[in-house]
């Protein structure tokens, strides 16, 4: 057996006959075939839809074939991530644990499709959870995983979707 590393950083490995050959780690050579200068739904990359990777679907997903995930990143007026710059570590005031970075949202959209969760905090909040008991199922920045009962308050959820906003999570999170 052969151990090599990916240029992403990714450590594989293959059977001894395979030396000397060059390859990649599937999630690059995914990558490699996307046009970066073409739509979503161009040609080219409309046919990338169905290669959805596995962690982009829900545990036991059985509708994965049809490329969609509903984790998705909201986005905009203080939320994790924005519209037009990358946000910093330094951005996350409220603390890394204190905010959501993915959220398992209601509906499902192509994974290859720019279609997020756009963050009004002064509007109603997108529909999030619905295929777990116990509650919509969200990543924090500080990496971990936490679960919520559709029951939150709204603005315990706000709270927790924006970065830096000095405001303090209730007590049903
Ligand atoms: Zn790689």
């Amino acid at each position: 057996m052969i151990r090599f590393t990916c240029p992403c950083g990714k450590s594989l490995s293959a059977r001894d006959e395979y030396a000397g050959e060059t390859t990649r780690c599937p999630d690059c050579i995914l990558y490699s075939q996307f046009k970066l200068d073409e739509p979503w739904d161009g040609p080219n990359n409309s046919k990338l839809i169905s290669q959805m990777p596995k962690f982009y679907a829900l545990p036991n997903d059985p509708a994965m074939s049809s490329g969609s995930t509903y984790y998705r990143v909201f986005v905009g007026n203080g939320s994790a991530f924005d519209w037009c710059k990358g946000v910093a570590l330094r951005d996350f005031k409220d603390g890394m644990s204190n905010t959501i970075l993915v959220a398992e949202a209601s509906t499902a959209v192509p994974w290859t499709k720019p279609d997020e969760l756009d963050f009004d905090p002064n509007g109603s909040l997108p529909a999030l959870g619905g295929h777990f008991s116990g509650g919509a199922v969200v990543g924090l920045a500080d990496g971990a995983v936490r679960q919520f009962p559709q029951s939150i308050n709204s603005q315990t959820l706000k709270a927790a979707i924006t970065r830096s906003a000095s405001d303090v999570l209730g007590p049903d999170w």
